[in-house]
């Protein structure tokens, strides 16, 4: 039988850098699937549907809610947003890995269903640039970049209780630190064991 996956969940304000991370994290390992969530907002010009988010009419999203299909869903800057029981259970069953972004709501609900997720928050280097980076990006009116960088101090304070933190300061550097997280939570000894136990006399001595 396939080992079940492992489930690797990335918050962080918006604009610190989780799906630039998770982007060139994805091409690294062969064994690791990206969780498409469901949204209700518009898609930004370089998105594909089905790729970064499915994209769906509110009343849609609010149809698949009522039909239990969300393992979690939360409404983030005014969109509801939701990640689908099928998403994950799939691709674990099949013993790939699974990494998704969403927002610290979200990765509650995750780690309660999923005991074994690895919660994963990306920092910036400081609100100044988080605030640069929101703008450069151009993809949100000046209201919505405000009402982003006004949720972002609060929101940091909630990673107090990831697994793991990581600086975004050079995209570089943060991505390998994921791609660390990811490598060595795939060489635990509980993940490990049992092909160790076909390979070798694992018996007490
Ligand atoms: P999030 O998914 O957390 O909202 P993005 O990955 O969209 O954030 O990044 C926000 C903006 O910041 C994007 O324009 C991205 O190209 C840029 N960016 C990401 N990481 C860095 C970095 N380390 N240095 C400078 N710019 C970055
Ligand atoms: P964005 O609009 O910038 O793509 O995402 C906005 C916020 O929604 C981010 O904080 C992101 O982590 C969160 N998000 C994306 N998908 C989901 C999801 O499926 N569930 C939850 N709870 N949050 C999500």
């Amino acid at each position: 039988m396939k080992r079940s996956g492992s489930v690797f969940v990335v918050s962080g304000p918006s604009g610190a850098g989780k799906s630039s991370i998770i982007r060139r994290v994805r091409g690294s390992f062969s064994s690791l699937a990206y969780s498409v969530s469901h949204t209700s907002r518009k898609p930004r010009a370089e998105e594909v549907d089905g790729v970064d988010y499915h994209f769906v009419s509110r009343e849609s999203f609010i149809r698949m809610v009522e039909r239990g299909e969300f393992v979690e869903w939360a409404k983030v800057y005014g969109d509801c947003y939701g990640t689908s029981i099928l998403s994950i259970e799939r691709a674990t069953s099949e013993g790939f890995d699974v990494i998704m972004d969403v927002d610290v709501q979200g990765a509650a609900n995750i780690k309660a269903r999923f005991q074994g997720s690895i919660l994963v928050y990306i920092l910036p280097p400081s609100l100044e640039e988080l605030s640069r980076r929101l703008k450069n990006r151009g993809t949100e009116s000046d209201e919505e970049v405000r009402a982003r960088f006004e949720k972002a101090a609060e929101e940091i304070r909630n990673c107090r209780w990831y697994d793991y933190l990581i600086f975004n300061d050079d995209l570089m550097q943060a991505a390998e630190a994921m791609k660390s997280v990811i490598i060595a939570e795939q060489c635990r000894w509980s993940r490990q064991l049992p092909e160790a136990r076909k390979l070798f006399d694992l018996c007490s001595s």
